[in-house]
This record gives C-alpha cells, structure tokens and sequence, in this order.
C-alpha cells in the first residue's frame, strides 16, 4: 500500500463505533472495570491500554495507530505539542554523563532544552554542521547516547546526509532522533534510512488546519517502551479534541501537501528570478545544494521554503511584509492558509556560522490560487523597493 491508501484505511475501526467512519472525541479520565479482578487484571503499569485517560483513549490510539503504520514504525505516541514529544523522547534515552550530538540549524526551542534543563542535568551537547556527513564520527564519544538530525532544517533547509549519520550512530551505539516535521510521514521514512525515533509537530501539517498543538513520536518496536513509559512517567499526554482534530486532519494530508508542493516550487520558481530576491532555499529547486540528497531521500516537499533578498534597509522590508494582504505574518506552518515570517532572530548557531546575502524570509504556501499569491508578492514588492 502507498501513503494515501494508508492515510485514508490506517487506524480505523468502525465496527468499533456502531460503523460509523469515525472514532468520536473520548473525553476520559476514569476507565471503570466491572468486577475486582477485572481491576486487578487491568495492570495499569502496562501504559499502551485503556487504563487510565492520561495514557490515550481510543481516540488517541486511532492516531497512532494511522501515524505508526504510515510512517513505518513500531508504534506512536501522542503528546502535548510537537516540543512536548522532542523533549519527552530526548530526555527518556540521556541520563546524568551522557552526551548528545544535535544540528546546529536545530529548532531553537530544542536547543533551549539541550542548553538548559539537559545541561543543569549534567548532560552535555555538541552541536555538528548539519551538513557534516560521515564528519559526524569524528565528534562520538563513548558516551554519546543520541544523535538527533532535523532535516530540511526549518528555517535554513540544509538537507542532511541521514543515512551516513545513522550509520556512524549505530557503530558508536547511539540511538538517532529526527524531526521530520518538514517532510511529515508522507514525503520521509525515516525507519527506511536509519532512524530510530522520529517526531512531528503535529501542529503543522498533520492539524493541517493552525487550530491544534500536538506532538506525535514514532519509534521502532526495540525503542517504545523506553519512550512510552518515559513519557507516562511524567505524566505527558495529548488533549481528546486535539487528537481527534490531527486525526481528521490526517486524512485528507497527502492531498493537501500535494498543492502546498505545488504551490510551494511555484512561488520558489517565480520568485527566484525577480530582481529583489538573492537566493532561494528550497530543495526542491536542482539549483539548491540539499538537492540531491532531497532527491535520493525524500518523495515530496511540503510548501515550507527560504527566500534570501538583496541587502534592503529594515524599513523597506517591514513595509514589504505589512502591504502583503493574502500572507499573513506568523509563526508556524502547515495550515492552509499563506504565511510569511523574517527569520534573522531565530537563526541560532555556534557549531557553523550562517551569513545571508541580505534579509531572510521563511514563506509558507498555503491553499489560495498561486496567481493571486504572486500578485501578492508582486504588489508588496513595489513598496519594498520604494524604500529601498
Ligand atoms: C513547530 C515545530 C516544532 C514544535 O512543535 P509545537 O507543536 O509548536 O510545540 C518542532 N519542530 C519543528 C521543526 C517545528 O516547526
């Protein structure tokens, strides 16, 4: 079966629910049992049942089920917000000596855990070049316990070697985590290449809609447990309306990152060749340097890109970004509709140095009609370059 066919069968149990296509929001948090020895026999240290609310309601175990198969793991685990599952599975595989290896173009907030509450627990982090490759080896050490990759980095899209990273993990005994949140299940199999836990912001594309904060982590059968009772232990869990929300919003995710692709390569490939614009950081694009590793690796790309313009003044890109009407500025992605974001704050980095030709922008292509997007960009450009 391919991932459409997945995504539209994965998970689900009408019979379950009187036939009904879907599985309804459980609101729970007691679970009663009819007899004593049916208490007795619940065993709620076992976390992966209908014991106890915190630990998923049938609701909950539709969505991992659907995501686990979709993306080729074991099982998956819902959590609170896609940083809830970065942090919740980062910190069940490091204990106090240990050592993590991370991308230096990692999501800040990732890197704030690293640099505070692991650090504060004596767990130190090396940060490599996203781009280092077989490089990685030299920086192992025997107590490096994870390798964490992110790729396309989500403001500067490096595409990572992950394969050639997975490997030196293995030799060394590191287990590898990935964010995939750029690729989502659809468009990256990560069991395929190496990776032992892989984990989404379900916020973006999986939601698809930018009204649910969810995290999801997939791992394979030899890591679950580690993860699920880690999680369990610290009492994360996701919220019924927003498991059911990713849910629906699943089901139609093959067919919405197809337009956000298409629209996406559109606007890269539009405004690649205006005047304002220096470079254009979509792996997509055969001119891009992560294009080839895309292309081995990856199925798809979802409408997230980079735009680097020409040295202009502040001023005239404030005054660019507020005269667009149908972007809108925010943080986030993966919802359907357009957003365009200044990214010189977020770009954190002290492994690598990252020194744009100008001002970089981060444009989500939503679900409107390319042509008016671009007589969008079109239009705001004139006031860029009227303040120019
Ligand atoms: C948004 C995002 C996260 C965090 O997800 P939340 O649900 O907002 O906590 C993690 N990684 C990447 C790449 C993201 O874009």
């Amino acid at each position: 079966m391919k991932s459409d066919t997945f995504i539209v069968h994965a998970g689900r149990h009408p019979a379950d629910y009187h036939g009904v296509v879907n599985p309804p929001v459980y609101r729970c948090s007691t679970v009663l049992y009819p007899t004593v020895q049916a208490l007795e026999e619940s065993d709620h240290h076992r976390f992966d049942r209908m014991t106890y609310g915190r630990y998923g309601t049938p609701t909950t175990f539709a969505l991992e089920e659907a995501v686990a198969e979709l993306e080729g793991g074991f099982r998956s685990i819902a959590t609170s917000s896609g940083l809830g599952a970065i942090t919740g599975a980062l910190s069940a595989f490091v204990r106090t000596g240990d050592h993590v290896l991370m991308s230096d173009a990692v999501y800040f907030p990732t890197r704030r855990f690293c640099d505070t509450v692991l650090k504060a627990q004596g767990i130190e982090t090396t940060y490599y070049d996203p781009l280092i490759g077989s490089g990685i080896e030299a920086l192992m050490r025997p107590t490096t316990r994870v390798v964490m990759v992110e790729s396309p980095s989500s403001l500067t899209f490096e595409v990572q070697d992950i394969p050639v990273l997975a490997a030196a993990a293995k030799r060394h005994g590191a287990v590898v985590l990935m964010d995939n949140t750029w690729a989502t299940p659809v468009f990256f199999k990560p069991f395929t290449k190496g990776v032992d836990v892989s984990i989404h912001a379900a916020t973006k594309y999986i939601g698809g809609h930018s009204d649910v904060m969810l995290g999801l982590i997939t791992t394979t059968e030899e890591h679950y447990l580690t993860v699920k009772t880690h999680i369990s232990t610290w009492g994360f869990c996701a919220g019924s309306e927003e498991v059911w929300l990713a849910l629906r919003g699943l089901r139609t995710l093959a067919v919405r990152l197809r337009q956000h692709q298409e629209t996406g390569i559109l606007l890269a490939n539009w405004l690649r060749n205006r005047p304002e614009v220096a470079q254009i950081l979509h792996p997509a694009l055969r001119e891009d340097p992560g294009h080839a590793l895309w292309y081995r690796d990856f199925t798809g790309a979802c409408g997230l890109f980079g735009v680097i313009l020409h040295p202009y003044r502040k001023e005239a890109v404030d005054a660019f970004l507020e005269a667009l009407e149908l972007f809108a500025l925010g943080y986030s992605w993966g919802g359907y509709e357009s957003l365009i974001l200044p990214t010189a704050r977020g770009i954190i980095r002290t492994a690598t140095s990252w020194q744009p030709a100008g001002p970089s922008l981060r444009i989500h292509a939503g679900l409107e009609t390319p042509e008016d997007l671009i007589a969008d960009l079109e239009q705001a450009f004139i006031h860029l370059r009227e303040k120019a």
